[in-house]
């Protein structure tokens, strides 16, 4: 598999002189899913928006498609990127939320209507295209965020805490539907998490940042491939996954 994206040696700095990130190595395989966990304030989200091409590293080196993401997003499909917040316009529709990225990009209309419509179906919203986001839930607006950034077909998914601010049941809901796409689309996707269960039911690997300034502290595989079902989260291997996840949290940078 070729490597969608890799990190060597990254160290960021910020301008008032905080150290978010120290030494971060990391490596994403073409159609993997990899999550990010770390305890509040590690640099998960600058990690992700470094990896956007957002802020520059002050040292180190990132790839994505074997070049920086300036010239990724130039050459090649862009970069997706799902917020905490669907961040979606109220004055437009659900179908031309999602269609903004390809407007932005100069796609045709009847190209742009066949995409949307296409990525809003496999996301379950095909009823409601034609809606405004406030007459939408708030998984159905965060289904409709992750439709936005797939639209695209991006080279690589950023994910930022996505299904954060939703309840219980819809964020398991939306983790299913996630998998599900994954399997049928294949994205490159980086996930940045709090959440353990959500890291561990999603992801092909968890890596583990320590405390700031954030470095991988420790790297777990995730054996579960492509039947990811609700059921999953009741089964003793599971368990003992977010078990050795959440012991790496704990000890830190250790
Ligand atoms: P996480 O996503 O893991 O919670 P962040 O990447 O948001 O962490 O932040 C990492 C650290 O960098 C935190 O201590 C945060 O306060 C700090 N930080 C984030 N953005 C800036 C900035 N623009 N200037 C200075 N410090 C920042």
């Amino acid at each position: 598999m070729s490597r969608a994206a890799a990190v060597d040696d990254l160290d960021l700095t910020f301008a008032d002189g905080t150290a978010a990130l120290r030494g971060v190595r990391l490596a994403v395989s073409s159609g993997e899913m990899v999550a990010v966990v770390g305890p509040s304030g590690c640099g998960k989200s600058t990690l992700l928006r470094v990896l956007a091409g957002l802020i520059e590293p002050s040292a180190g080196t990132v790839r994505l498609d074997g070049g920086p993401p300036a010239v990724a997003r130039r050459t090649t499909s862009p970069i997706g990127i799902v917020f905490q917040q669907p961040r979606l316009l109220a004055w437009r529709t659900v179908a031309r939320n999602v269609e903004l990225p390809l407007e932005l990009g100069g796609i045709a209309a009847d190209e742009r209507a066949r995409r949307s419509a296409d990525v809003l179906a496999t996301l379950g919203l095909a009823e409601f295209t034609g809606a405004y986001p406030f007459a939408l839930s708030g998984g159905m607006r965060m289904r409709a965020a992750v439709a936005r950034a797939l639209v695209t077909e991006p080279t690589l998914l950023l994910m930022d805490e996505p299904f954060a601010a939703l309840d219980e049941l819809t964020r398991e809901r939306l983790q299913e539907e996630l998998h599900a796409l994954h399997v049928r689309r294949r994205f490159t996707a980086v996930l940045v998490t709090h959440a353990v269960a959500e890291a561990v039911f999603l992801a092909d690997r968890v890596l583990v940042m320590s405390p700031r300034p954030g470095r991988i502290s420790a790297e777990i595989a995730v054996p579960f491939g492509d039947t990811r079902a609700a059921a999953l989260r009741a089964d003793p291997e599971f368990a003992r996954l977010t078990g050795e996840v959440s012991a790496r949290l704990r000890a830190g940078g250790a």
